[in-house]
């Protein structure tokens, strides 16, 4: 609490202007957490003390998992705010906006409390409230009669924000089903396979606050990718010297934070980049050491080039060769950025040497065809720097997070589902989740059980209306549940609407690389462990939270043991607790094995301050497993695994003797090193794989002009490139519209528009502006700003929601009430009746909104654009922008689902499909979600 010396309660105005004396403590220390006593700011100026207890948790407002403090007053019982957990190894007691605003999600009084099903046709909006035992008995028997007849392709949960790492690929395994389908690809896929085709771990975790040069292609900071713990360590890396560049044709806050915004034309990024690598090669700046042990030239030279010698300067010679057309002068008339600048940068990037750190994520490489290409480019400084796996650097994300394992891991399953994992993708990082509804409207099969879990596919995904009419399809989706902390566009259509806890009200672990190091977050229900602290008896989690909002932890588990009750099945073992043998497990049971069992270092750390790992980990909220993990690839494979290996001769690659299939690691000058997760256990600057697969013009980090080239502009037109990969850093993807904060600080998403193209339009800011897509056109205002590059649009996502029914539906605080009318087949029209309002609800704030359009829904107008090797829909569009027409109105979305469907059939011709070599349906080293075994890679007769 605040020390003041000054104890009067009446203060003299003299006080009031002199500086004060109170002593702030930056947080209430640990051993008062039982007990913290703050004085009530509404009670100002008189000292009013409260007395709190605090309870660690974990934010689940994006994946960053920070710490929270939730303070539960002890004469209400009510959780009064949620601050920073000063504990938190990677958040270090801090947050952003979102963090905090958890409190108002707890309190929102539009949130559901109760399960919900539908009453009339889907989609009608008439709902009734029912019982979990309902729920869980109709989905326990839909899904074990899809197990029974073996229909295994048929059970999907489609997950939007996990929030944890790994607790549900357990249970679809257990089941035995291929159904694990997530958001990735509307999201960061682009960027995952340039990373993975690099090193085999699909992300960097840079080393931000030890950087000497940081170089980034996401926005504010990177919102939204470990947005707070990322954001705190390049102003560290900032405060002690580093420069920062930025690669954005928007001046994001991060860019106007930076010593250089670099301001390309979308879609040019790739070729921005390697003309720096050129720059590097060309003036002989590289480390010719670290590319020499680390990068695969040998394979290169011996592949491509086996009438040169297969020397290393043989090889230098050779990149300088394939690398000099991207010249400064080439990449400036490509991107527009200065030859000048292009060389400072890069010459900047070589003077930091080891100490390079990067990072690009969604961005370029989730907005263009082929922004795969942009990550690889990205990394290709990395290694000719040698800034990988350096202090300073950029690690493999695998080395800086730590995943614990449960009591029980079920085999994998023996099925691949193709409605999921099409073999037009075979390289596709993720699953293809967003072409699902084409694909069930293709007859490629249909979901007897399907969960939305956190995620609203009507809203985030590009061609919304096109899920629209597939979810209202009895006949290609039987039953479908939303699980959710908030009402969704998507929950709209479903048949249960079922109430999931917030951030400090429910069990998960996480993990993330934030920085070098290891750590682990524990989120809890704040009100259960508290009762539970004074002795109560609770059995599940809903009987501490608001109405009967379930934790999914113990729904999953209910679920599992409904569907295989007497172990027939097999899958009830999975959910028996290892405590006690034949009974059903505990989420606490569940918690408390992984804390005692699989977390290095914790039992010791608990066993010392005399409390149960479980008990430790409820009173810390985090634990840090390792720090300063760098340089992993130099470690030397233990000599014990060395027993009965073998080399072979040419790729010096470690095979052990037994299998002859898995590598441990590779030979570098005579030592035994891991090396990375590739084939060559090496960093692949040439790509076999993608020769196998049939990209041969991608062997190579190279650049791929996007599908918004802007050389195909048409300015007389009015074409421009539409950027719409970014977000305001208060918002949260598709859940803030239950946090009246964030919505008080950003309810808009205007069009930002070069002053020289409003003058081309004559438009101004203020004005409505109609952009038209391929599939239709929205209608929003213009901002006129010189943060945005002339010839480019830009348009934040996470605005826009609406709602179909005045009181019910998505959030009040965020929705425009619309009309939702079809006008023909496939021809849709979204129109607002009323913008966001004031309403009377049990929150005063209610009443007092000011805000009144809340944006408009561009993602509806967007047709899928899947990148044919990524599999990662390229999101910038090419529009035509021009002022409103007279009848147009702000908001209104007209969209045409016959034509969407068009164009996906048309980038389907771009893929190259499966089977690759041996028959594979994608290559057994990449990664997979929730991995099959690997049989059911091979394609069958079928
Ligand atoms: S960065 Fe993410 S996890 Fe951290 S406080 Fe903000 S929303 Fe929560």
């Amino acid at each position: 609490m605040p020390e003041n010396k000054n104890t009067s309660n009446e203060q003299s105005s003299e006080a009031v202007h002199r500086p004060s004396t109170a002593k702030l403590a930056s947080y209430p220390p640990h051993e008062k957490w039982d007990d913290w006593v703050e004085y009530d700011s509404r009670s100002w100026p008189k000292k009013v003390e409260r007395r709190y207890s605090l309870v660690p948790t974990t934010c689940f407002n994006c994946e960053a998992a920070c710490g929270l403090l939730a303070y539960v007053d002890q004469d209400t019982g009510e959780i009064q705010k949620l601050e920073g957990n000063p504990l938190h190894p990677a958040s270090r007691g801090r947050n952003c906006a979102k963090g905090p605003a958890t409190i108002n999600q707890l309190h929102d009084p539009e949130r559901i409390l109760f399960p919900l099903k539908r009453v009339g046709p889907r989609g009608e909006g008439q709902w009734e409230r029912t019982t979990w035992d309902e729920v869980l008995d109709t989905f326990a028997e839909k899904i074990r009669n899809a197990l029974i007849e073996n229909r295994r392709d048929q059970v999907v949960y489609h997950v939007g924000r996990p929030g944890h790492d790994g607790y549900i690929d357990r249970v679809l395994q257990a089941w035995g089903v291929d159904g694990h389908n997530s958001h990735t690809n509307i999201c960061s896929s682009g960027a995952r396979v340039g990373y993975a085709l690099w090193q085999g771990a699909d992300r960097p975790s840079p080393d931000y606050a030890n950087a000497r040069f940081i170089l980034l292609l996401s926005s504010h900071l990177e919102t939204g990718h470990y947005f707070n713990p990322h954001a705190q360590r390049i102003i560290e890396g900032k405060m002690a010297g580093a420069k920062i560049a930025v690669i954005d044709p928007r001046l994001s806050n991060t860019a106007s934070a930076a010593n250089y915004w670099l301001s390309p034309w979308p879609g040019t990024e790739a070729a921005l980049l390697l003309a720096m690598a050129s720059v590097i090669l060309r003036e002989d700046l590289l480390d010719r050491e670290f590319v020499r042990r680390w990068m695969n030239w040998e394979e290169f030279m011996q592949a491509e080039r086996p009438s040169l010698p297969c020397t290393f300067e043989a090889f230098i010679d050779e990149i300088k060769e394939i690398y000099s057309e991207f010249t400064p002068e080439y990449a400036a008339e490509e991107c527009g950025v200065k030859p000048d600048t292009i060389i400072e940068v890069a010459r900047e990037i070589a003077a930091a040497g080891s100490r390079f750190a990067s990072h690009v994520w969604r961005s370029a490489a989730s907005g263009n065809l082929g922004g795969w290409q942009v990550a690889r480019a990205l990394y290709f400084l990395n290694a000719l720097t040698g800034s990988i796996g350096t202090e300073g650097g950029v690690s493999p994300n695998v080395w800086n997070k730590f995943v614990a394992a449960p009591f029980s891991k079920p085999a994998p399953q023996k099925v691949w589902n193709e409605t999921l994992w099409p073999r037009e993708y075979p390289l596709a990082h993720h699953e293809m989740s967003f072409l699902l509804p084409h694909l069930l409207k293709d007859g490629r099969g249909h979901l007897a059980a399907y969960f939305t879990r956190v995620y609203n596919p009507v809203w985030t995904n590009p061609d919304g209306m096109t899920w629209v009419e597939v979810l209202r399809d009895e006949s290609k989706i039987e039953l479908h549940a939303a699980l959710t902390p908030v009402w969704s566009e998507t929950a709209w259509f479903a048949d249960y609407v079922l109430p999931m806890g917030m951030g400090a009200e429910r069990h998960d672990i996480m993990s993330q690389e934030t920085h070098s190091a290891q750590w682990i977050s524990f989120r809890q229900p704040v009100q259960r462990v508290l009762r539970e602290r004074k002795g109560e008896h609770i059995d599940f989690t809903y009987e501490a939270n608001p109405g009967e909002v379930w934790e999914e932890d113990e729904f999953w588990i209910e679920l599992s043991w409904r569907i295989d009750p007497t172990g027939e099945l097999g899958i009830r073992k999975h959910f028996e607790s290892p405590y006690r043998p034949g009974e059903k497990i505990t989420i606490g049971e569940y918690y408390r094995w992984i804390f005692e069992n699989s977390v290095p270092g914790l039992p010791e750390k608990a066993k010392k301050a005399e409390l149960s790992p479980l008990e430790f980990m409820r009173r810390n909220g985090a634990f840090a497993v390792k720090n300063g993990v760098y340089d992993q690839h130099q470690s030397r494979i233990a000599e014990a695994d060395l027993e009965g290996t073998r080399v072979d001769e040419q790729s010096r690659i470690l095979k052990p003797a037994a299998t002859g299939e898995q590598v441990l690691g590779v030979m570098i000058e005579g030592e035994p090193l891991k090396g990375f997760v590739t084939p060559s256990r090496k960093l692949e600057f040439y790509s076999k794989t993608m020769i196998d697969w049939k990209w041969p013009e991608h062997a190579l980090p190279g650049y791929v002009r996007s599908h918004v080239n802007w050389h195909e502009l048409d300015s007389k037109n009015n074409d421009y490139i539409l950027v719409p990969t970014f977000r305001l850093p208060t918002l949260i993807h598709t859940r803030s519209g239950n946090a009246k904060w964030l919505y008080e600080i950003s309810h808009t998403n205007p069009l930002w528009c070069n002053p020289k193209d409003a003058a081309k339009l004559s438009v101004k800011t203020g004005d409505l502006a109609r952009v038209s897509t391929d599939i239709g056109y929205f209608v929003v205002r213009v901002w006129v700003t010189e943060g945005i590059r002339p010839g480019v649009v830009a348009c934040s996502h996470h605005l826009g929601r609406w709602r179909l029914k005045q009181d019910e539906g998505t959030d009040r605080w965020a929705s425009a009430l619309v009309d939702l009318e079809e006008l023909g087949e496939g021809r849709w029209r979204l129109r607002q009746i009323e913008g966001v309002k004031p309403f009377k609800s049990e929150d005063p704030d209610s009443e007092r909104i000011f805000w009144q359009e809340g944006g408009v829904h561009q993602n509806l107008t967007f047709p899928v654009h899947p990148d044919p090797v990524s599999g990662m829909h390229c999101w910038h569009q090419r529009v035509r922008v021009e002022p409103a027409q007279p009848d147009d109105k702000y908001g209104d979305v007209i969209v045409d689902t016959k034509r969407s469907h068009e164009i996906y059939r048309e980038w389907l011709q771009k893929a190259r499909p499966a089977p690759g070599p041996d028959g594979l349906r994608r290559p057994l080293w990449f990664s997979r979600p929730v991995r099959p075994v690997d049989e059911a890679y091979v394609i069958g007769d079928e």
